[in-house]
C-alpha cells in the first residue's frame, strides 16, 4: 500500500480512537472522579467501559485480539486519561506490561493461550517484581521457584503490586537458581494465575493513587505447571522484566505529561477567574511567570515522551529516550502540581478541587518503573556507551 495512504488511514484511526477516549472521559469518568478518589473506591464500572474500549488489549497484537496500537498512540491515550484521573491508567499499564512479557518472550503456545484472554480483559493482572527487601535491586529478590517434576513450587512475598487484589494473574519474577552468578542468570519470569498457595496478605494504604489497589502477595507452596515459565527457558527473567519496563516507562512519562498538563489547565482557568487587587491574578506578573514555566514543562515533557515512543515503535534501542521522558515528565508533574497549588491559594489545598490530588499523585511517577535516580544513571551510562572518548 502507498505509505502516504497507510499513514493517513492510521492517523484517521488514531483520531477516531482518541475522540472516543475523550468522549468517554468527559461523560463517564470526569463527573465521578472526586467521589471515587476520596472514597478510595475501585472503579468497577469504568473497568467494564475500559474493556469495551479495548484498553486491556491496547498494545497487544491484533492476531491475538488486541488493538495493536503503536507506543505513540498508546502514550496519547495515557496522557488523556491521566489528565482526568491518573489512577485509571495504572489499571491497564501493568496489565499490558504482563502482556508484553508474554508477547516479547513467550512461546507460541503461551501467546496463543494467554494473550487473547489478556486482550479482552477476561484475565486482568499486572507485574510482580518488588519485594519487601528490594525494588531497585531486582537481582536481590528472594522469591524462589523450585522445579518439582512438571511443576514449579513457589515461595516468597511480593509487595506494592498494582492490581494485586482485583487482578487474577501476574507476571511473577522469581529465582530459579539462587546460587547463580551473575545473579540474573538464576532469575525467571512465570505467569502466575491466582490459586491455592497464592494469597493477598494486605491492601496497602497510600498517599495518592487512590481507587486502584496496591497489595502484598504471599506465595506459600504455590504450584504452577512448568509451562507457565515464560519462554520455556530458565534464566531470562530479568531480561523479560526489563524489556516490559521500556513500555512501562513510556506509560509513566505519559502519565506525568497528563498530570502536568491538568495542573496547567486548571491554573490557566482559575487564574482568569480569581481576582485580587482589582484584577484577575493571571494579570499579575508573579503568576504569569509560573504559567509560562508550567506550559514550557508540559510541552518539553510531551515532546520527550513522543520521541521515546517513536524510537520504541521504530524498534530502536530506547532506554535512554524512555529514561529521559520518564525522568523529565514525572519531575514536571511534581513541579506543576505544586505551582498549581500555589496559584489556587487555599483552594488548592481543598478536597473540592482536583489540584490537591495532582500533588499527591505526581511523586509516584518519580518512583514507579525505576526511580528517577536510576533513570539518570541509565541516561549517563547510555551517553558514555554511545559517545566513547
Ligand atoms: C503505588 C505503587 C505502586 C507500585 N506498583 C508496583 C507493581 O505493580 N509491581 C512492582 O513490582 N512494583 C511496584 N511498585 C514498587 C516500585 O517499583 C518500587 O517502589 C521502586 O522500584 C523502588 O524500589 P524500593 O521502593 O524498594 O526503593 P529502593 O530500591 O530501596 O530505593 C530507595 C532509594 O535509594 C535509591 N537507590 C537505590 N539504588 C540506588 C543506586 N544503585 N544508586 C543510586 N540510588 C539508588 C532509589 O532511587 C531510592 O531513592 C509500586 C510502588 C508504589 C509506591
Amino acid at each position: 500500500m502507498d505509505t502516504h495512504v497507510a499513514r493517513s488511514e492510521a492517523n484517521e484511526e488514531e483520531a477516531a480512537l482518541l475522540d472516543a477516549i475523550d468522549k468517554w472521559l468527559g461523560r463517564d469518568v470526569r463527573p465521578h472522579v472526586l467521589k471515587l478518589e476520596h472514597a478510595d473506591e475501585y472503579p468497577h464500572e469504568m473497568v467494564e467501559q475500559m474493556k469495551e474500549l479495548g484498553l486491556f488489549g491496547a498494545t497487544i497484537d491484533p492476531e491475538y485480539g488486541g488493538l495493536g496500537l503503536s507506543a505513540t498512540t498508546y502514550a496519547k491515550i495515557v496522557e488523556r486519561i491521566a489528565e482526568v484521573w491518573m489512577s485509571l491508567s495504572g489499571i491497564f499499564n501493568s496489565h499490558l506490561i504482563m502482556a508484553a512479557c508474554v508477547s516479547r518472550m513467550g512461546t507460541a503456545a503461551q501467546k496463543a493461550h494467554w494473550l487473547p484472554k489478556f486482550a479482552t480483559g477476561e484475565i486482568r493482572g499486572g507485574l510482580a517484581l518488588t519485594e519487601p527487601d528490594c525494588g531497585t535491586d531486582l537481582q536481590a529478590i528472594r522469591t524462589r521457584a523450585r522445579r518439582d517434576g512438571d511443576h514449579y513450587v513457589i515461595n516468597g512475598t511480593k509487595t506494592w503490586i498494582s492490581n494485586g487484589i482485583q487482578g487474577s494473574c501476574f507476571a511473577l519474577l522469581v529465582k530459579t537458581d539462587p546460587e547463580a552468578t551473575p545473579r540474573h542468570k538464576g532469575m525467571s519470569m512465570m505467569i502466575a494465575p491466582k490459586g491455592a498457595g497464592f494469597t493477598v496478605s494486605k491492601k496497602l494504604e497510600k498517599l495518592g493513587y487512590k481507587g486502584i489497589d496496591s497489595a502484598e502477595l504471599v506465595f506459600d507452596d504455590y504450584r504452577i505447571p512448568a509451562d507457565h515459565l515464560i519462554g520455556g527457558e530458565e534464566g531470562r527473567g530479568l531480561q523479560t522484566a526489563l524489556g516490559g519496563l521500556e513500555l512501562g516507562r513510556i506509560n509513566v512519562a505519559a502519565r506525568g505529561v497528563g498530570l502536568a498538563s491538568a495542573a496547567l489547565k486548571d491554573s490557566v482557568k482559575y487564574s482568569q477567574i480569581r481576582k485580587t487587587m482589582g484584577k484577575p491574578i493571571c494579570q499579575h506578573q508573579a503568576i504569569q511567570l509560573k504559567l509560562g514555566e508550567m506550559a514550557t514543562r508540559v510541552q518539553a515533557a510531551r515532546l520527550l515522551t513522543y520521541d521515546a515512543a517513536r524510537a520504541y515503535d521504530a524498534g530502536e534501542r530506547c532506554d535512554m529516550e524512555a529514561g529521559m521522558a520518564k525522568f523529565y515528565a514525572s519531575e514536571a508533574a511534581v513541579e506543576n502540581s505544586l505551582e498549581a497549588m500555589r496559584i489556587h491559594g487555599g483552594y488548592g489545598y481543598s478536597k473540592e478541587y482536583h489540584v490537591e490530588r495532582y500533588y499527591r499523585d505526581a511523586p509516584l511517577m518519580c518512583i514507579g518503573e525505576g526511580t528517577n535516580e536510576i533513570q539518570r544513571m541509565i541516561i549517563a551510562k547510555q551517553l558514555i556507551e554511545r559517545f566513547p572518548a
